[in-house]
Formats: C-alpha cells, structure tokens, sequence
C-alpha cells in the first residue's frame, strides 16, 4: 500500500557512516576484583550487534506486527520491511531473481531445510572438515577426508562427482572454516560441480562476516548464512538458492502460510507453490530478518575493502605474535597458503583448552572460544588425534585434552585486543599448568 511505504523502517542504514559495534568498552570483572574493558575475541561465535542494526531494529519497533497475515497498517508496513529485508538479502548475496530467499532460524536450520528437500536419490559430497551444521544433516552422503591443499579439495570433489551414480548430485562446502579461518576454493568448487552437471551449497556462516560473496559471479547454487554471526541478533538465518527443490519438497514445516489450501476436516490440498512460503510456516522471526538485512546494508555500504584490509592487519599482527611464543602451536590445515579471514585456532603446550579460556577471561578480560566448535572429525585432524574419543561438554561442541582455543574477531576489534591476548598467552604459556 502507497501509505505504508514511508513508514517502513528504511532499508538504507547506513551510507559512509563507518561501522560501529555495540558494547566496545564494556567492563567485566576479573578473578582479582579489579574490572578491565572486555576484549571480544569470540566473533566467529556470535558477532556484538552494529550500531546500525540497532537503529534498523529501533525503527521497526513501533509498527511491530505479524506478516503476510493482516490488513492493518502496521501489518503492511512489517510485511513490507520483512519482503525488502529479502531483497536486501537477495542483494547482498547476489543470488539472481529466480532464486528462493528463504529466511531461516540460521545455518544449521538452512542446511536441515536444504537436506529435506534435496530429491532422494541424490548424491551428496561433503568434506570431513565441515562444522556439523554442515557435516551432519545428509541422509547419506559421500564424507571426503580432509585435503592437503585447496588444490587438493578441488580434485577430491572432482573424483568423488565422477565416481558418483547417475541422477542428482550436491557438493557441499563452507567458504571459510570456522576453525582456522582458511578460506576454501569455493569458486573452482563451483566449476567442478558444474562441469559434473552438480550442484553446490555452501555454508557462507563464517565468510559472509568478512568478504563479499556474488553468487552469480561464483556459480553458487545455494548459500546459507546466519545474522546472529554477521552483527545482527539471533534467531535469523538464510537459504538463498535455487528454487525448484524447495518448491518441489514438502514444506520444511507444516502449517500457517505454507499451506494454500486446506479441506474442512484438516487436510491440506495444496501447499503454497511459492518456495519462500512454503518453507516458513508459522510467524517468522521479523525483527531478526529486519535486523540481518540491515547488517547486509550496512556491511555491502561500507566497503569489503576498508574491513579488509584491518582485519589483515591484525590477523597478521596475531598470527606472528603467536608463532614467536614458545608452547603456542596455531592449528591450521594449509598453512601459509591460501587467504583466511579473522579466525584462529591454537593450542597452549601443557595446558587443558578450557583453563587457557577460563584463565584468559578471568585474569585478562578476554573472551574466547575453547572446544572442538562443533567440528570433531575436523580438529581431531588437526590436533592429530583422529582417534580421540567424542567427549560431551561445552554445549555439546567439545572440550578437555583433545580440544582448542580459539580467537575470532572482526569489526570493532582492537591492537590492544590482539596485544593483550599474546601478553597474556605468553605468561600463560611460560607458567607450566
Ligand atoms: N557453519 C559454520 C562454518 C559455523 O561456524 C557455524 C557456527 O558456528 C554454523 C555453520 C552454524 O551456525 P548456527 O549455529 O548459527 O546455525
């Protein structure tokens, strides 16, 4: 409706208003009772919120209403922010026209919605390295063990997509690792797949925080991503990808919205044909969706290349600091070779994992990660302890010996950060545990 345009929270939040972060220079309370500003080193888990999503959110308060359900104003003007945070989406990730833009609760949930309508009988191939989001939701699937370079990756997909049975096939990969911050050669994947006639996913969760994705440019497929890890709050994710599965799968959940047409009785007769629909029954997460396409505006309006280029400029400044501190051993599948972005995972000789996080937190101010992040198969690897037991713990993602720790970052992030965490790794690594 022509009135409800003007009131829809705009979709433009930001223009060269560099990004800002909420709640930089927090206090937190350390073991010894003195309190210190709190150094975020836990990005890759979940990033603090942009000032300018807070706006977006602030903005789309006051006309808080359901969607596509009813006819009062604030009903269009929700339905319409929600429909323009999908184009923003659509956008951001470059997913042509024709593509479906699922909003999700995340990528786990992307990934879950995509294995359920991937057609049966088709083949799926997917790296041992992948988190379980991405490793776990296949009925079946051809697990590829961890390879020694991205050139590697490439010729193992090759092999694996010939090898595999006529009928359709998905390659499924993440973009950038949410354990050593690698990137992976998702472009030359693409082209693998296609020339296999295959398709291919990939789990964007940790590569849409820091780069830019062009899924036409790429030949994506599918791209899922989560905003609560792209500076928006929780409870969204995205399934961006070709629409002729997830319109021809059964809703991904059954009941309001998904259903066209239902019987007096209870049966439905007809699912919506719209993929989008379809696959979001029920009242969706509006604010979160607001919020994540905000992040997406304010992230593709400030320029990749400014955010790059500080982010590489610490990730430089962290990666040699480690290196020059004896006991400290940086997990990573490649090397030196290959791009990666703000994540790093590293192991303290002598020390239990979750002590170095504890004692990190409680006499430093700084927080990290410490587990297998929900990718047991790929850090046993790393850690060369393939064989290590499965332990629970740590939200079910991992912990104790066979475990690591692991500091991520992105916008906001300081040198004081970076330098505190190596001061701090350095007394710790010389104090035997
Ligand atoms: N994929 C990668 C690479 C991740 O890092 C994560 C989260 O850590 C996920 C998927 C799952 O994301 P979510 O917990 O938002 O579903």
């Amino acid at each position: 409706s022509p009135s409800a345009t003007a009131a829809v929270p705009a979709a433009r939040t930001v223009t060269s208003a560099p990004l800002r972060v909420i709640g930089t220079g927090a206090q937190v309370p350390l073991n010894d009772g003195r309190t210190t500003g709190y150094a975020n080193l836990d990005y890759a888990a979940s990033a603090p919120c942009l000032e300018a999503v807070h706006e977006a959110i602030t903005r789309a308060l006051p006309y808080y209403s359901s969607v596509h359900r009813g006819a009062g104003y604030a009903s269009q003007v929700t339905t319409e922010a929600y429909e323009k945070a999908r184009e923003t989406v659509r956008s951001f990730l470059g997913a042509w026209e024709r593509d479906a833009v699922v909003f999700t609760r995340n990528t786990t949930d992307a990934m879950n919605l995509l294995a359920h309508a991937v057609p049966s009988g088709t083949t799926v191939i997917v790296f041992e390295t992948e988190h379980h989001a991405t490793l776990l939701p296949w009925k079946r699937a051809v697990r590829l063990p961890a390879p020694a370079s991205p050139l590697e990756a490439v010729s193992a997909a090759d092999r694996a997509l010939a090898e595999a049975p006529a009928g359709p096939r998905l390659l499924v990969v993440t973009a950038a690792s949410n354990v050593t911050g690698e990137l992976w050669p998702i472009a030359e994947l693409a082209n693998v797949a296609r020339r296999h006639g295959a398709r291919i996913a990939v789990d964007a969760a940790q590569l849409v925080p820091h780069r830019p994705l062009d899924m036409k440019t790429l030949g994506l497929d599918y791209v899922a991503f989560s905003g609560h890890k792209l500076y928006a709050p929780f409870g969204a994710g995205v399934l961006a990808g070709r629409a002729d599965w997830l319109r021809a799968a059964e809703p991904y959940l059954k009941g309001g919205g998904a259903s066209a047409a239902v019987r007096d009785g209870g049966e439905t007769t007809r699912w919506s044909a719209d993929p989008e629909q379809r696959h979001e029954a029920g009242t969706p997460n509006v604010l979160g969706v607001i919020a994540l396409a905000a992040a997406c505006e304010a992230l593709a309006t400030t320029g990749w290349d400014v955010l790059k280029a500080d982010e590489e400029r610490l990730l430089t400044r962290l990666r040699n600091g480690l290196a020059a501190i004896p006991g400290v051993r940086e997990l990573t599948l490649w090397g030196d070779r290959g791009e990666r972005v703000g994540i790093v995972s590293f192991v303290v000789d002598g020390w239990n994992a979750r002590d170095v996080a504890l004692t990190l937190s409680g006499d430093y101010g700084i927080g990290v990660r410490d587990g297998k992040f929900c990718a047991h198969p790929f850090v046993h690897h790393l850690l060369g302890a393939p064989e290590a037991p499965l332990e629970d713990g740590a939200g079910g993602c991992g912990s104790g010996q066979t475990s690591a720790v692991r500091a991520s970052f992105g916008i906001g992030t300081t040198v004081e950060h970076v330098d505190r965490l190596l001061d701090a790794l350095a007394r710790i690594a010389g104090r035997p545990r």
